[in-house]
């Protein structure tokens, strides 16, 4: 391992997302963004939907859209377990749009039967997609 690189692995219900060597990330966490370089103290944090950044062996930096889960760090290894995550370059940014406005039409709406905090995790997921996808949002 390079002397400023650590661990960065990232797993979902379906697959190993990712897994390589990384040189700094940033992620969503409940409490707020939680930057990690080498060397970090153990931690375990919740995380929420958002973005997760990292910057690669190469130096060059990466975005993930990712929809909660948790991140522990131990031993200059960081192991997130989301329950979805995608690369920024798989997102499918016409789908996450859809997603986004089928939200936000179920959010303008008065009606009981909608369910509205569900409505408004689908655009915070769709939010993130957009963002790890490098779209201006207007939503
Ligand atoms: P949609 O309404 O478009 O299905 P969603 O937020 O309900 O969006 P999820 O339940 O979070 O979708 O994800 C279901 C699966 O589809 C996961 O494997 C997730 O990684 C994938 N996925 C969802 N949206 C996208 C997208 N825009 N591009 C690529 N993969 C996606």
């Amino acid at each position: 391992m390079a002397e400023n690189t650590f661990m960065l692995e990232i797993v979902t219900p379906e697959q190993i997302l990712f897994r390589d060597e990384v040189q700094f990330l940033v992620a969503p966490a409940v409490e707020g963004e939680l930057g990690v370089l080498r060397n970090h103290a153990p931690l375990v944090a919740a995380l929420k939907i958002g973005v997760l950044r990292y910057k690669d062996a190469q130096g060059q930096e990466q975005k993930i859209a990712m929809s909660g889960g948790f991140m522990e760090v131990v031993d200059n290894t960081a192991r997130v377990l989301a329950e979805t995550a995608e690369h920024g370059h798989e997102i499918d940014v016409l789908r996450a749009k859809a997603a986004a406005e089928r939200a936000r039409q179920r959010l303008i709406q008065r009606d009981e039967n909608i369910n509205y905090s569900r409505a408004q995790l689908a655009m915070q997921r769709a939010i993130a997609r957009l963002k790890a996808a490098g779209v201006d949002i207007d939503v």
